[in-house]
């Protein structure tokens, strides 16, 4: 897969012990939703801030970790999707105000950001990113016009929803003495509630709080947020029940497969991505390969429906990171090749099928066909456990434009399938899909022409 995910947080309360470990630890298996950048803010009623560029063991290492005192905190790791990527759009994102601090992190993307930061400018707000966060946060400070220490969760929560609902927020606000934390009213982001004996969190994955001890996992739903302090917490509606939209990529691509997302658990859901792909696309062959990581559920699941054995006909590096982080599309081809290596004898002189969870460029596609072939396949058969991606993402996917995405440039799959030089290609249909996550409820905008 190739098109960038969008940005992980975690947060919350500490019982006994200073609140940045348990954060350091929650953003490392958050690591996979941004690769950019990491940072954290904890403290009681005064904050401390340390974010840069980089991953999370990098930038939050356990020398900076030691000393950052404080129960309350939120954290979060980065990938750009608007704003830039230099170490300034490092999020938590801080101010001073009236004598105190507030913060915040954000997951998603705030769809009328630049016209509400062009009315803000106009009315003499200054701005040091280009992120909508800060946009995000200097409205709110700007409605509510009082010490943070005063804002009150309900009040907050009033602001986002009259002036953001329709993006994606999943979001932290950390005020002094508290944690506000709110997931958008329809949900494009998952956030996930933890109580455990270390303390109160809340996460953008819930595979993140299995590190803690006797935890119990609530799942907060579409327009519910959570006020979390040093007295306990509680889970709060703070906007009307909309039309949910969660995305699809969650479940595709974006989340862990230890994670349960939107209620699903997603390397089962995957597994089922891969049965449905094989009923809809059967071929004759002798293996079936994944593109390891994302396609190995998918795999795995066309391998139990066809009964065709499953086999790893590629390596990957685990020291590489993913394709998406090299801009140019010179870096991104070289780079398929430092990231999987095909093992000849697994592949030599078989009908290959390789399974991916999905194809936006093509180009990876066709890197790994070409592999394939040298390494001895007599046939290289190609299924995307995803339906044709042809749309941009308006909700924090860093999906390429329209005119990039492969499916963009062709009449029809086999224009498709000779610019991979695929021996054949198919992709599970939307409507498959639809089958299996629901028609409803569901955001399914970038699978759809407008
Ligand atoms: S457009 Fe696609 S990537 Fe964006 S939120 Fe919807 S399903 Fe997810």
């Amino acid at each position: 897969m190739k098109f960038s995910e969008e940005c992980g947080i975690f947060g919350g309360v500490s019982t006994n012990y200073p609140v940045a470990p348990l954060i350091q630890q929650g953003l490392f298996v958050l690591q996979h939703r941004g690769q950019e950048s990491a940072g954290i803010c904890a403290g009681d009623k005064d904050l401390y801030i340390y974010k840069n560029k980089g991953l999370v063991m990098e930038v939050l290492n356990d020398r900076v970790i030691k000393n950052i005192r404080g129960k309350l905190g939120i954290g979060h790791v980065r990938y750009s999707t608007q704003g830039g990527s230099d170490s300034t759009h490092a999020q938590p994102y801080a101010v001073n105000y009236l004598g105190e601090k507030v913060a915040v992190a954000h997951n998603g993307n705030v769809k009328s950001a630049v016209d509400m930061r062009k009315k803000l400018e106009k009315q003499g707000e200054v701005f040091l990113t280009t992120s909508d966060t800060e946009m995000l946060l200097k409205k709110v400070i700007r409605e509510l016009c009082k010490t943070p220490s005063e804002w009150t969760f309900e009040e907050v929560g009033r602001i986002l929803t009259e002036n953001f609902t329709g993006g994606a927020w999943s979001i932290l606000f950390f005020v002094p003495g508290k944690i506000f934390a709110y997931r958008d009213p329809h949900g494009y982001r998952p956030m996930s509630l933890c109580e455990a004996e270390e303390g109160v969190f809340v996460s953008s994955e819930d595979t993140s709080f299995q590190m803690l001890e006797r935890h119990l996992v609530y799942h907060i739903e579409p327009g519910e947020g959570v006020e979390i302090t040093r007295d306990g917490y509680e889970i709060k509606r703070f906007a009307p029940e909309m039309p949910s939209k969660k995305c699809v990529f969650e479940q595709i691509y974006f989340a862990r497969p230890d994670s349960n997302v939107f209620g699903r658990n997603v390397y089962m859901s995957r597994v089922e991505l891969g049965r449905k792909c094989a009923i809809e696309n059967p071929v004759e062959a002798d293996i079936v390969v994944p593109v390891m990581e994302s396609g190995f559920a998918p795999a795995l699941g066309f391998s139990q429906q066809s009964g065709i054995p499953l086999q790893m006909g590629l390596m990957r590096n685990r020291f590489v990171g993913r394709t998406f982080i090299l801009p140019e599309q010179y870096m991104r081809q070289s780079s398929v090749r430092r990231k999987l290596t095909p093992i000849i004898d697994v592949v030599k002189d078989k009908r290959v099928i390789i399974i991916d969870d999905s194809i936006v460029r093509g180009t990876t596609s066709r890197e790994i066909v070409r592999m394939l072939r040298q390494a001895g396949a007599k046939e290289v058969h190609f299924r995307s456990a995803s339906p044709q991606i042809v749309n941009t993402c308006q909700w924090g996917v860093d999906i390429p434009t329209k005119k990039e995405l492969i499916a963009n440039k062709y009449e029809d799959v086999d224009g498709i399938r000779e610019f991979i030089e695929a021996d054949s290609l198919a992709y599970l249909s939307l409507e498959g899909l639809k089958e299996i996550f629901g028609h409803e409820g569901w955001c399914y905008s970038c699978l759809m022409h407008d």
